[in-house]
């Protein structure tokens, strides 16, 4: 008997380092480089939200340290960091790598596309979260959506644009598919990494830009340089991405794992709600607090010319490039679909009551 019980003791004692010994083996310390700055709210919002969540809910087994753009000086080489197993997890938008992966383009915004709404019904309902994870593939990465803009406006000019030949020649940061349609109506197109955008704006290495929307564009004062300011065409919903080692997130528990995409689809909701109010709450005070600032549309000739351009590329955009097809055909199927709906559901609505 007294042998038993020391055995069943020692049993106890055991089990209990086994327990703890698996604790410690299931402390989890991660890693996550931001394209953005250190503060660029509510981007860096949605990144800190989903850490704080992850930390939360494993009860601060699973931490992820977060690395701004001023800390590993790569704001456009977070994919690669990822890819290489740098960092575990990154925080940016997928129609930056459009150089070096163009069937990664497709998965943040197209001109003329789908609103915030229908694109999450795509990602979600519609088979696109699977050919992002398609088109990640070869990176070693997985993707998944990192919070909504919604609608953006067309971005801020030095003087107002009255013709197609205005638009010819002028130098515009503008990223993603419709800085390949401003390319083809003559216009000199860039990228630039969202810490330089003002200095390169009234420096003059840029004429225009677009950026975003008024709740995070007018902190930026891009209105004190180029005060038009067009409304949208180009990005629709610009959706952001949380990218993912894939090795290392195979690694983690099954209850991590679940944490973590918990966490990431919690806090791009979010960001998504935080941005509209942000931006419903700078236009309301835009009249009185910046009246330099000039608010205009594209005169038609111009959004026909964007139109026409946009359509021509994208129909032989895709040749030769089988994935980017399938996936811009998807987007086109279900867009034609969802549109219907919200023509009849959230246009009739504003049609009516918007007086
Ligand atoms: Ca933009």
């Amino acid at each position: 008997m007294k042998f038993t019980k020391i055995a069943v003791a020692v049993v106890a004692v055991m089990l209990t380092f086994a327990v703890a010994a698996s604790a410690a083996e299931q402390k989890v310390r991660w890693k996550l480089a931001m394209t953005w700055g250190p503060t660029l709210s509510p981007f860096t919002d949605a990144v800190e939200e989903m850490a704080a969540l992850v930390e939360e809910m494993s009860n601060g087994n699973f931490v992820i340290r977060i690395d701004a753009s001023n800390k590993h000086k790569a704001p456009f080489g977070v994919l690669d960091m990822v890819k290489l197993g740098q960092y575990d997890m990154a925080h940016s938008a997928s129609y930056y790598w459009k150089g070096k992966d163009i069937n990664l383009l497709p998965f943040t915004t197209m001109p003329f596309g789908m609103t915030a709404p229908e694109q999450y019904a795509w990602f979600y309902e519609g088979g696109g979260l699977e050919l992002m994870q398609k088109a990640y593939e070869p990176f070693g990465v997985l993707s998944f959506p990192g919070g909504n803009t919604g609608n953006q406006m067309g971005g801020w000019f030095r003087k107002e644009i009255k013709s197609l030949d205005d638009l010819k020649g002028l130098k515009m940061r503008i990223p993603g598919f419709a800085g390949e349609v401003l390319a083809k109506l003559g216009l000199a197109v860039t990228n630039i990494a969202p810490g330089e955008l003002y200095t390169s704006l009234e420096r003059g290495t840029i004429d225009a830009l677009e950026w975003v929307g008024p709740g995070m564009d007018i902190k930026m004062g891009f209105h004190k340089i180029a005060p038009y300011y067009y409304t949208g065409w180009h990005e629709p919903a610009t959706e952001l991405q949380f990218l993912v080692n894939k090795k290392n997130f195979e690694k983690l528990t099954p209850h991590n794992q679940a944490i973590l995409k918990a966490a990431m689809k919690l806090a791009s909701y979010d960001m998504y709600i935080k941005n509209y109010d942000m931006s419903a709450d700078a236009w309301s005070k835009i009249e009185t607090e910046y009246p330099n600032i000039k608010i205009m549309t594209f005169p038609e000739p111009v959004m026909d010319a964007m139109k026409k351009a946009n359509d021509e590329l994208l129909a032989d955009y895709a040749k030769d490039k089988p994935l980017l097809k399938e996936v811009l055909d998807s987007q086109a199927a279900y867009l034609k679909k969802v549109r219907k709906w919200t023509e009849m559901s959230d246009y009739r609505y504003l049609k009516d009551n918007v007086k």
